[in-house]
């Protein structure tokens, strides 16, 4: 099972890309369980044709120690399974603490022994790494971290923030650095900028996914670009990417 964190600022475009990811991958013959660690709770709206699905936070709160694998976990187009962590009430807890909660819960229903995943994709807000939201890249947890970014400046400094706390834990057994995404705005003097993010980090860019309309056409549709347009150019970069990541994947295993 190969796991992959990814991570970058609200907005930048981790949800689109991972659920893009999670069609590619599916469409590439692999079992993949996307899970949404953003208390926005709609990393998976692509997936699920626009219905919203109930989050693990919420569900435990109604059912307590009842919940069952079913009430969590969704099937999603393709060979996907989708689930969300959720968060607190605005203003009240911690948002981070929805995703310890959800790993809890996933490792308690015994969700990934049942489901048998060959990918599972967690995609994880990362403007603050506090304690929770750190918890996908500590030991056992995600192998793989990839962070999201553009070229724009808050987006490059929050992927500095996510690179300097992978590091921190990669020497206690945590999940290692595999390389940028830069999911661009399009602007000019864009890519010099990832670049040299990227070199300061010394990580390879995985992709260059380009601005696309597409993907505003096929979230009308909420759908994702891989099953809305798969002939597109689009489409042939997620394809790309999920097939960088599964060959990453199978080297770090062998
Ligand atoms: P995040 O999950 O990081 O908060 P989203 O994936 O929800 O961000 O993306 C935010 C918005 O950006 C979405 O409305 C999406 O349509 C748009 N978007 C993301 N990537 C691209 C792209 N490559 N081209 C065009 N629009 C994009
Ligand atoms: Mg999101």
């Amino acid at each position: 099972m190969l796991k992959i964190a990814i991570y970058g600022k609200g907005g930048i475009g981790k949800s689109t890309t991972a659920a893009n990811l999670t069609a590619a991958m599916s469409v590439l013959n692999c079992r993949v369980m996307q899970i949404g660690c953003d208390p926005k709770a709609d990393s998976t709206l692509l997936l699920t044709g626009g219905s919203p699905i109930p989050s693990v936070l919420n569900v435990l709160r109604e059912k307590r120690n009842r919940v069952e694998m079913d009430d969590i976990v969704f099937r999603g187009e393709g060979n996907c399974w989708c689930l969300e962590a959720g968060g607190p009430k605005p203003g009240v807890g911690c948002a981070g603490r929805g995703i310890i909660t959800t790993f809890e819960t996933l490792k308690s229903l015994n969700v990934y022994e049942t489901i048998r995943p060959d990918v599972v994709l967690f995609d994880v807000l990362g403007d603050v790494v506090c304690g929770g939201f750190s918890t996908p890249i500590r030991q056992g947890y995600a192998q793989h971290v990839a962070i999201v970014t553009s070229g724009e400046k808050m987006s490059l400094y929050a992927a500095r923030n996510i690179a300097t706390a992978v590091r921190e834990f990669a020497p206690m057994g945590g999940a290692s650095l595999i390389g940028l995404i830069a999911n661009q705005k399009g602007f000019t003097g864009e890519q010099e900028k990832i670049r040299e993010l990227a070199q300061e980090l010394e990580l390879p860019i995985l992709s260059w996914i380009p601005r696309c309309e597409l993907v505003q056409q096929a979230e009308e549709q909420s759908r994702t670009v891989v099953s809305a347009y798969p002939d597109s150019e689009q489409a042939k970069v997620y394809l790309g990417l999920a097939q960088t990541l599964l060959r990453l994947g199978e080297a770090s295993q062998s």
